[in-house]
């Protein structure tokens, strides 16, 4: 059983997609919960699930209250009796440069993209030390690796990420359990699509491989980093952005 947060659209549905897909058609076969704010869009995922044969149900959280996401992950646990998977996908940008960045804007962006996560991974930490066993994916993003002029607020909520999820590896490793990061480039997805063409063709230029992201290219790393055979993977950054940064 899997839970993939921001699963109503972009990198989350892809995800969800493919961790739903049975496992003669490449997928993990698992029944996956998928969380966002409103349901709507959620039965539409839903639905796509069950037309290529897999199984899901759709919760509504606001993943920036802390209390009810912690309380709707118990909840879940209660449900299912188990949770084999966490997902923390769920992201926002609030873009400004930073003389000029509220602490609204600030505080925003650090709630949903960074205290969710470590609201979620500690709750689902807890259902996965019973299972002994857990897979843990937090998505990152290369602004949290080499910082983004506009994005301080973001670039620190995922470079936080890190962190937090290093250290869910190190604590939870043997219980079974792996925690990684997975670090996007340049995604074509809602969040990307407001940006202006010469920022794109700016971006792609950079690209060794010279197209732009898909939510599954995103999907298929997350797939394995959450697979079993992926088991002495744990602590890991995993960066998937066509070679536009390199290390
Ligand atoms: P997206 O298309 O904007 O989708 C964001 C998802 O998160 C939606 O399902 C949204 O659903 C959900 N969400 C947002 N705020 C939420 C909240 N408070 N509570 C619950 N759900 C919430 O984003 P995306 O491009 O797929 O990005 C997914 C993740 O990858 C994010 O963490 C993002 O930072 C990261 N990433 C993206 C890119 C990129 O180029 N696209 C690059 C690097 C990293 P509702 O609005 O219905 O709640």
């Amino acid at each position: 059983m899997a839970l993939v947060t921001g699963a109503s659209r972009g990198i989350g549905r892809a995800i969800a997609l493919r961790l739903a897909r049975p496992a003669a058609a490449g997928g993990q076969g698992r029944h996956v919960v998928l969380c966002a704010r409103s349901e709507g869009p959620l039965k539409e995922v839903e639905s796509q699930v069950r037309d290529q044969g897999g199984s899901a149900s759709v919760v509504a959280i606001d993943i920036a209250d802390g209390a009810a996401l912690a309380g709707g992950i118990e909840g879940i646990v209660e449900r299912h009796g188990r949770l084999d998977v966490l997902v923390a996908n769920a992201g926002i940008t609030r873009d400004g440069l930073l003389l000029r960045m509220s602490d609204e804007d600030w505080h925003a962006v650090l709630a949903t993209n960074l205290t969710s996560a470590f609201v979620a991974v500690r709750a689902a930490a807890r259902a996965m030390m019973r299972g002994r066993f857990g897979r843990i994916v937090a998505l990152s993003s290369t602004s949290g690796l080499v910082g983004n002029a506009g994005q301080a607020n973001y670039a620190a909520s995922k470079a936080g990420l890190a962190g937090l999820i290093k250290t869910a590896a190190r604590e939870l490793g043997s219980k079974g359990i792996t925690a990684n990061v997975v670090a996007p480039g340049f995604v074509q997805t809602d969040m990307t699509e407001h940006l202006p063409e010469e920022v794109k063709s700016r971006v792609q230029g950079m690209l060794s491989v010279p197209r732009l992201g898909t939510p599954e290219d995103i999907a298929a790393a997350v797939a394995y980093l959450t697979s079993d055979e992926a088991g002495y993977i744990t602590g890991q950054v995993v960066t998937v952005d066509g070679g536009m940064t390199m290390s």
